[in-house]
């Protein structure tokens, strides 16, 4: 059986209603989520988000999706990421039992690519020998060139 779009977005929009407890689901949060849920590939700033939910509804105004993106953090709905450009980028938290994807930053293009694989276990294991360290979770971001920006370098 086939969804239409509205209907298959309101199925994931239904999903966050638990995890929104005693906060409403008003139409401005609504929104938000909309546009983060179409994007959801992407690592949008506040300002992206603005941009995107204002084509939804353009009354919206940049408060509201400052205010809303701190709620969806605090509700572990969005991870707030940093990539050392000085802007926040948000995307949807997955599933909790998925391991959280590794970032690849390219510094030529800020073009932010995504690394589903952990190879990190080891890792893990040695800091937790040495250190006597319980781990639960990492982040780990890396900073380079992607394959096509790294191409017209040495092009060059
Ligand atoms: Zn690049
Ligand atoms: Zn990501
Ligand atoms: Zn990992």
């Amino acid at each position: 059986m086939k969804f239409k779009r509205g209907d298959e977005l309101k199925q994931k929009l239904e999903r966050f209603r638990e995890q929104f407890k005693e906060h409403k689901m008003t139409p401005q949060r609504r929104v938000v989520l909309q546009a983060l849920l179409e994007n959801s590939e992407s690592h949008l700033s506040a300002e992206e988000v603005y941009a995107l939910a204002k084509e939804i509804d353009s009354e919206i105004g940049l408060a509201t999706i400052y205010r809303t993106l701190d709620l969806l953090e605090e509700l572990n709905i969005v991870h707030k990421l940093h990539f050392g450009d000085g802007r926040s980028r948000y995307e949807l938290c997955h599933v909790s039992s998925e391991h959280h994807h590794h970032h690849l930053v390219c510094l030529n293009c800020n073009q932010i690519l995504e690394v589903k694989e952990d190879l990190l276990h080891q890792l893990e294991t040695v800091i937790e020998k040495e250190h006597g360290f319980h781990i639960i979770d990492h982040r780990v971001q890396f900073y380079g060139y992607c394959a096509q920006c790294d191409k017209t370098k040495s092009n060059t």
